[in-house]
């Protein structure tokens, strides 16, 4: 996803709902032994990530949709999709990143896009790119469409890997046709590289490919070992030698092509000493849908078994980003346990992800094991040594369903080490 840009800290107004950003503090715990949090002002969110379908043709083994696909059959309306635009412009978002599976795989993506336009949304289309024609792209950008992010798996002179990896033969020859049509259309661009063991070697190329295609910007996005790429870890995880050798040379490739594209990078969480501030802080800034209409503070949150999720259907945005359940319970400090709670890292990372420390130790609340103050760090973090020096066994392909993949064939994975 796109670094977001700040929010001038919106006036929020919807239905009965009103209140000027700073206004508002909460208590997200109120079983919390502290007194209320002051650190946690809710403001208008910034983003929306607007998951429009689970339909998708490719079959990346580090899928980040959740395990439960939703299917076609109870995903939102138009019109409902259209009412979420609006309420999200009315609350203070700047940002709709319009996501999936694959957005395109809507009919109705042109209208989405116009409604969202016309709220005053900047919109970004974030898309694996292979269903698109170019006429559709023309009239996507004559809707309002401002940006398109497409992923890519590896670089052209190595398509043979890179549709071995996304499993859909012919993926990577039409990415850089549409990536040439974005820029032909005067779109910007921005290429999102998800790094792991089959393509760490090629982290390089990848950047001076996103250049060839005219991209402003280049995400390094080292897959994170949640969801559907927890099955993969084995065959994915790189050897921390190869991850350090990538993350010295994106230093020097952004010192070479300063003020010529932007380079971002994730760190995977398994070969860093502090988490990653989860979604920039849990109910702070951004707002995850679900192709039904769940309303999510994270894309995994549905993993975490007791929370409770609101629904658009039922109620308007602005009420479930300031008074929902799930939005409430980890927001700002006070829900933290020990070595979080009085940690000075506690506002720069808001004790990690809530999804991982509660897959790995059973309550949300504790430390995410990623931290090195984590008391399970060190055991979690072998397990990456140990695997990423394994033989990396066949890849466990997302099969999304939807539109009918083709498979390419499978063969032996490259080497790990860059
Ligand atoms: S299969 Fe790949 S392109 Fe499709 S939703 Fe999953 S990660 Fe995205
Ligand atoms: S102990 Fe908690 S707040 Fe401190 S660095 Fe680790 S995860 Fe962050």
């Amino acid at each position: 996803m796109n670094e977001i840009a700040p929010s001038p800290g919106g006036h929020v107004k919807e239905g009965t709902i009103t209140m000027d950003a700073g206004e508002m503090r909460c208590d997200a715990n109120p079983s919390s032994p502290t007194a209320p949090d002051p650190s946690c002002v809710v403001r208008a969110p910034i983003g929306l990530l607007a998951e429009l379908t689970h339909r998708c043709p490719l079959q990346c083994p580090y899928c980040s949709n959740p395990l439960e696909l939703e299917k076609v059959n109870v995903e939102l309306s138009t019109e409902d999709w259209q009412k979420v635009m609006r309420q999200a412009a009315q609350l203070g978002i700047l940002q709709v990143h319009l996501s999936g599976g694959e957005p395109t795989a809507r009919r109705d993506l042109e209208e989405i896009v116009k409604t969202a336009a016309e709220s005053g949304l900047y919109t970004n289309l974030i898309t694996a790119a292979v269903l698109l024609k170019r006429e559709r792209l023309e009239k996507l950008k004559e809707c309002g469409l401002d940006h398109v992010q497409i992923s890519i798996q590896d670089v052209d002179t190595q398509a043979e890997n890179a549709d071995r990896i996304a499993g859909y033969k012919g993926g990577s020859a039409k990415k850089k046709e549409v990536a040439g049509w974005v820029r032909e259309l005067g779109m910007p661009l921005t290429i999102n590289a998800p790094i792991h063991r089959h393509n760490i070697h090629s982290v390089e190329a990848i950047i001076n490919y996103a250049v060839e295609l005219g991209a402003g910007r280049v995400e390094i996005a080292h897959v994170q070992y949640y969801a559907w790429a927890l099955k993969n870890r084995s065959s994915l995880m790189p050897t921390r030698d190869a991850f350090m050798a990538a993350a010295r040379l994106v230093e020097r490739k952004r010192e070479e092509l300063k003020g010529i594209i932007v380079i971002d990078a994730v760190v995977p969480d398994y070969y860093a000493k502090y988490p990653k501030p989860c979604m920039g802080g849990w109910g702070k800034g951004i707002i995850n849908i679900t192709p039904s209409g769940r309303v999510l503070p994270c894309h995994a949150a549905e993993s975490i078994t007791h929370l409770e999720f609101d629904n658009v259907r039922d109620k308007p945005l602005a009420d479930i980003w300031l008074n929902g359940d799930a939005f409430q319970k980890y927001r700002g400090t006070s829900w933290m346990k020990e070595p979080c709670r009085t940690c000075p890292r506690r506002e720069i990372d808001y004790g990690g992800c809530r999804c991982q420390a509660f897959a790995l130790t059973g309550d949300a609340a504790n430390t995410d094991p990623a931290c090195s103050l984590s008391p399970l760090h060190e055991e979690w973090a072998k397990v990456a040594d140990v695997e990423s020096h394994q033989s990396p066994p066949a890849f466990v392909y997302r099969r999304p369903g939807g539109a009918t993949p083709k498979p390419a064939a499978e063969k032996t994975p490259v080497s790990s080490d860059a």
